[in-house]
Order: structure tokens, then sequence, then C-alpha cells
């Protein structure tokens, strides 16, 4: 079978992660969790078939480099600097904090001080696949609190960057092996230094080359290719510049694939095309990242569980209440919210990729001993599958939190329009936000929106705003429902707007209801719950068309007298 392993390690892969992933979604479980699992049965430490080790970190890889670069296509380089003040110190602390709490535990376990320093960096470092998949999942990244926990990611991505180049140039003062190549040059006590140093310099060459070359060629290649009017063909440049940016930058200047796809993603974000591209590679980047759970199961063995409970139980406890304790303290003390401060504290509290490469490095240098590589391991797996329930759990209390420390802060008034007859806008997107404008002064106005920062652009733009999903009855409740004369519903999912047309019927059977629809099946469902007209986009379109088309019919010219 070794001629086919590839494609053996991908269908196994895909297929047992499709299975396992349907199951647990019925047992009401992550789908995530599902994806371990299939990792696991392909390892090499339950029996049956085993998927190629080498093979599947790599193809693990492909879903990291296009996540990261999806979420460089939603940031800008402001967007980086606005955060760089609270996740530079965010980041080191508690990189420093963790580190610290590992070595204490590997000196408990009898390790060396070196094994303590990589067993404590490992346990730092948290999976961008798990972090961007929760943030993705709950619409966060372009939100303030998701911005501050991708800018948090991307130092501590580079922290990893340095501590790879740095480690093998330190194994020696730390008590480990040091390799040869480093050995003529360690003589001069300025190996580490000018490892540092080295390292440092390549990281600003890469952002130099691709905010002066970079930015100027990958979006001209784009308006160029998208001239040519071939789909197809924008796709592939899409892929071939997210690939090829992050396989030439780790090749040419050392960072990491993911930093190289991120920046690609933030150059091309400049681009008006740039939503385009970000859609282009969705389905890749699910399937792979797909893949990457499955590798990651495949490192796990079981065994270590019974082998020694406690010492992954402290290791378990310092990545998911050590690691988000420090991040609580120290957002708190840049005086963020406690929402903010518990977002980024979950969205961290796992550990993923980089731990392993870097207890692997550990391991070949005799720094780390075999066990310390299966305590991350078995971290990183407890971890990441904790993560999906600790969401749940902010999912949770957070809305309210929210409110509270808006209205805390004066930030929510009460809606006056709500008392009186108003008309009644859900949703302030691309359809939302032209009502709203077309509406302003002819009529009272209270919006609802469930994006915090949107309803906030809405408060300063002068609208009486109610932040939440309108869903819920307590939200309708707030804006007055009872007593709007017309409801425009402009959400995009049909389903949502039933629901709220629903009880919008219920509670005022006299209000005129417009809502938004997308095919004939969406009318029929929205007008059966009750909205008076729903509207189809693209007969808008038309409609729009024919109101621009010439008015009278033109003088026939042929035909007899
Ligand atoms: P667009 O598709 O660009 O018109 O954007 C839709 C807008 O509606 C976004 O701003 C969403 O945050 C908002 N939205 C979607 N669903 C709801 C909901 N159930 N309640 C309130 N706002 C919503």
């Amino acid at each position: 079978m070794h001629h086919t392993s590839l494609i053996a390690t991908i269908v196994a892969g895909l297929g047992l992660a499709f299975v396992f992933g349907a199951i647990a979604n019925r047992l009401k479980l992550p789908v995530l969790v599902g994806y371990l699992l299939a990792g696991v049965l392909v390892g090499p430490f339950t029996p049956g078939y085993v998927a190629d080790q080498e093979l599947a970190p790599q193809l693990a890889e492909i879903g990291v480099i296009l996540l990261m670069f999806g979420v460089g296509l939603h940031f800008s380089l402001k967007d980086l600097m606005a955060v760089k003040n609270i996740a530079i110190p965010g980041a080191v602390v508690q990189i420093g904090a963790a580190t610290v709490m590992g070595l204490g535990l590997a000196v408990a376990l009898g390790w060396s001080v070196g094994a303590g320093v990589v067993f404590g960096l490992a346990l730092s470092v948290a999976s961008t696949v798990v972090l961007l998949r929760a943030l993705q999942e709950r619409r966060l990244i372009e939100t303030g609190r998701g911005k501050i926990a991708v800018g948090w990611l991307i130092v501590e991505d580079l922290a990893m960057v340095l501590a790879l180049v740095l480690l093998p140039a330190l194994s020696g003062v730390l008590g480990g092996e040091a390799p040869a190549t480093q050995g003529a040059t360690a003589f001069l006590g300025g190996g580490v230094m000018a490892a540092f140093a080295i390292t440092i310099g390549k990281v600003v060459a890469f952002v130099a080359f691709m905010l002066i070359v970079g930015r100027r060629v990958i979006p001209w290649v784009l308006h160029r290719i998208a001239h040519t009017g071939s789909r197809e063909l924008f796709r592939l440049a899409v892929l071939a510049i997210a690939l090829g940016v992050a396989f030439g930058s780790a090749a040419l200047f050392g960072v990491s694939f993911a930093l190289g796809a991120f920046f690609a993603g933030m150059i091309m974000a400049e681009s008006e095309l740039s939503q385009q591209a970000a859609n282009e590679t969705l389905p890749l980047r699910d399937a792979f990242a797909v893949l990457f759970f499955v590798s990651i199961g495949m490192l796990f063995d079981p065994m270590v569980l019974i082998r020694e409970p406690l010492s992954v139980l402290a290791a378990l406890a310092i990545i998911v209440v050590g690691k988000s304790i420090a991040a609580l303290v120290i957002v708190l003390a840049f005086r963020r919210p406690m929402s903010t401060a518990l977002t980024i504290s979950v969205s961290l509290a796992q550990i993923g990729e980089f731990s392993f490469i870097l207890a692997g490095l550990g391991v070949s240098l005799k720094l780390l001993p075999e066990d310390g590589r299966d305590l991350v391991l078995a971290g990183a797996i407890l971890s990441i599958l904790l993560n999906p329930l600790l969401f749940a759990w902010l999912d949770r209390i957070l809305p309210g939190m929210i409110a509270k420390e808006r209205a805390a802060a004066g930030e929510e008034p009460a809606i006056t329009a709500a008392a009186q007859p108003h008309a009644l806008l859900i949703g302030y997107g691309r359809v939302g936000k032209a009502v709203a404008e077309g509406l302003k002064g002819k009529t009272p106005l209270v919006v609802i929106e469930d994006d915090v920062e949107r309803a906030d652009d809405l408060r300063k733009a002068g609208f009486e705003t109610v932040s939440g999903n309108a869903v819920k009855p307590e939200v309708l409740l707030k804006a007055g429902l009872d007593k709007a004369t017309h409801l425009f519903v402009a959400v995009p999912n049909p389903f949502e707007a039933a629901r709220i047309i629903e009880q919008a019927r219920a509670a005022n059977p006299g209000c005129e209801i417009v809502a938004r629809a997308y095919t004939d099946a969406d009318v029929v469902l929205l007008k059966q719950t009750g909205a008076t007209h729903a509207l189809i986009g693209e007969e808008e379109i038309a409609k729009g068309m024919l109101a621009r088309a010439p008015k009278k019919k033109p003088a026939a010219s042929s035909g007899h007298h």
C-alpha cells in the first residue's frame, strides 16, 4: 500500500472523521470530539489500520495555513497595531506564567531545569486551529475581543518561532545535547546571541519584504486575474498565493507557515477582492482543518491516562486553569471588561500544534524526557476536548454580562421610541443599513442588531438601538414590538426570520411585516408565519433594472404604410 499512502491517509482521515463527527453530533457533543477519536483509531496506539504518521501532520499544516490566511483576510495592519498594547504584554506575561508553572511541575516530577523550561513553554502556547475555529463559529473574529485574541495568538506564534530557533543554541547551557552544527559557533559563547539576532533579523526582513514588495505584487496579480473573468483561475490564484507565500516565507525567512499565511491574507485584505478570495478557500480550509484534529488524535496514546493520571491532571490544570487566570488578570489590569477577559482566557485555554513541535524538539535534544512529551500530548488532547464546553458555558453567561456592563457604563440608554407607534428594523447589515438611512427622520425608529460592535455604530449614528438576537422574546419586548406599526425583518437567515415573525404576529396582529427572502420556498414559509410581504433580492434587482429601462416603446420603423 506504500504508493497510495497519501490517498489512504486522506480517505481514512476524512471518512472516519465524518462517521465519528456525525455520531458526536448525534450525541450533542462537539464534532471535533469525533475527529479526535477518528485520529486515535487510525493512530499507532490502537490496533488496526495505521495512517501514515509523516503525512498526517503535513496535511494538518495545510489546514493551519488556510485558516491563518483566512484570518489575515479579515485583518488590517491597523487592527494589529490597535491591539498591540494589550496583546504583547498579555502574551509575554502569559507565556512567562505558564513556563514557571510548567517548571514547577517538572521539578516536582524530578526532571532537570532545562526539561522544565521546554515543558513549560510547550504548555504556554495555544493552538491556532482550535482558537480560530471557536472564534469563527461564533462570529467573534471581527469583534474587539476577537481581535485582541488573534493579536495575542500572533505574538505567541512569534515567540514560538524564536523559541524553536533558540532552543538548539541554548541546549548545551540547559543541560541537553548541543547539536553538532552549533558547536562551531558556540565556542565564542556568542552562539545564542547570534542565533537570536539572526532570527529577529529574518522576521524583520520578512515583514519588510511583505509590506514593500508583497503589498504591490499580490493585489496586482489578483486584479489581473479577476479581469480575465475566469473563476477557476481566480480560485487558483488565491490558493497559489496563500500556500506559496506561506511556504516561501518559511523556507526563506524561517518564520512559521502560519505567520507567512497570515501576512499573505492581511495584504490581500487591502484589495476589494478579499471577500471573494476568502470564500474561495472555505471548502478546502474546512476539510484540512478536520485533518488537523485527526492528526492530533493519531499522536495520542490513551494508556498515558492510566500510567500517570495525576501528572496529566496537573498539566491540564496548568493549561486550563493556570493560563486562564494569568490571562484574566492581565486583561483586567488593562481595564478591559470582564466579558473580554473571559473570552480571551477561554480562547487560549488549550494547546496544540506548536506544543508538539516544541516537545518533539526537546526530546530530540535530550532536554525533555519522553514522559514530558506524552504529558504535553495528553494535556493538548484533553484541553482541546474541554474547550468547546468552556465556550458553551461562555455562550450562556456572556450575553447577560455584556448587557450589564453596558448598562453600568451608561451605554445602553432606555429606548424612548418603543413606547409610541414606531417602525422596528431587525438587522443592520447590507440591507438593514440602507433601510435605516431611508427611514431616518421620517418615522420613530427602533433597530435590533445582534452584533455588539455594529450596535455601537448604530448608536453613534443616532439610532435607538437594542442589541441582542431578535429571536429572543425579551429583546423584541424591549424594542416595543407590541407598539410597532411596521416591522422590517432584514436578517439573512429565513428560519430566524420566521421565528421573529411568529412572535410579532402573536403580539401585534395589525403590524405591517416586510421580510427578506432568497427563494420561493422562503416566501411561502415567511408568509405562512405572518409576513405581509416577503421580498426576494433577485426579483427586486430586476424591478430596479426595469425602473431604469426606456419608458416608451421606441417608434416602430418597420412594417408597411
Ligand atoms: P447582511 O446580511 O449584510 O444584511 O447583515 C445582516 C445583519 O443582521 C448583521 O449585522 C447581523 O448581525 C444581523 N442579524 C442577523 N441575525 C440577527 C438576529 N437574529 N437578530 C438581530 N440581528 C441579526
